[in-house]
């Protein structure tokens, strides 16, 4: 196996669905070869009243600075976060933002307002076509409001419907919606994640796809970041470098990351 250079997308024991260390996730991705790591634990800001701050994310970013004098020379650590339904709760959001220590901040749709997570819906009760349109809309609002570095898989949606039903989603029905989100992500300088959870799971594809992805360097989008979505050890680097084929593939020759909030670069 080819060496893994970047991953920045992982989950620790500060989600509510990691199990393991910073210093267990760390371990295994300097074993791989990675040199830049990115911890981006869940942080779901409709949870949260307007004042509160996230302790799990408090205590990630304080592992962090522990640990990462390890790694030092090896690999760089990067303190991110994964800030989900970030427009339910601005007041949350911000104030995180603006407080914690963050690296990164990568945004994420998993719960629209009124509904449950795209995990637990059941598909053959929706009304696909309407939840995509909404899905679509909260998305682009996200991505208004700005205040991000990354969209964590974009056709999230997709995971469950495609990995999960034998009902088929046709996106091409949504590019001209999916370009205007682009179009404000390349304005605002947010970068379009390809996420690999979905290469070992049921969905056997990336997040988004090929055609997706391409639509995105079509229109002239630049900031490609990539991520596994590891929530545990054995899974930190799995993927990546076939995001990082997907990419060379179609045209684009670098892999953004961001440190202290700024876009820096890996040539591809
Ligand atoms: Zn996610
Ligand atoms: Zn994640």
């Amino acid at each position: 196996m080819h060496s893994v250079i970047i991953d920045c997308h992982s989950h620790t024991r500060h989600s509510p669905d990691g199990s393991e260390t910073v210093l267990d996730m760390c371990t295994r991705a300097v074993e791989l070869g990675i040199e830049i790591f990115a911890i981006t634990d869940h942080c779901e800001a409709h949870e949260f009243g307007g004042d509160d701050i996230s302790s799990a994310i408090k205590n990630c970013i304080e592992d962090i600075d522990e640990v990462s004098p390890k790694f030092s020379g090896r690999m760089e650590i990067l303190k991110g976060v994964e800030l989900g339904q970030p427009t339910q709760n601005t007041a949350f959001s911000e104030k995180l933002i603006s407080e914690m220590d963050l690296d990164f901040v990568l945004c994420a749709l998993h719960e629209m307002r009124g509904y449950d997570d795209f995990y637990f819906l059941n598909y053959y009760e929706q009304d696909i076509h309407e939840l995509l349109t909404r899905y679509f809309d909260e998305l682009q609002e996200i991505c208004e409001w700005g205040k991000c570095d990354a969209i964590a898989h974009f056709t999230y949606p997709i995971r469950y419907i495609h990995g999960r039903t034998d009902i088929r989603v046709n996106l091409e029905n949504y590019y001209e919606k999916i370009k205007s989100i682009y179009n404000i992500m390349i304005e605002k300088g947010i970068a379009l994640e390809i996420n690999t959870s979905g290469l070992r799971g049921d969905l056997g594809d990336t997040l988004p796809d090929y055609q997706c992805i391409k639509l995105y360097h079509d229109i002239g989008g630049q900031l490609i970041s990539v991520g596994s979505d590891a929530h545990k050890a054995v899974d930190v680097g799995q993927g990546i470098n076939d995001a990082i084929a997907i990419a060379k593939d179609i045209g684009f020759k670098k892999i953004t990351y961001f440190k202290s909030r700024n876009a820096n670069f890996i040539s591809i």
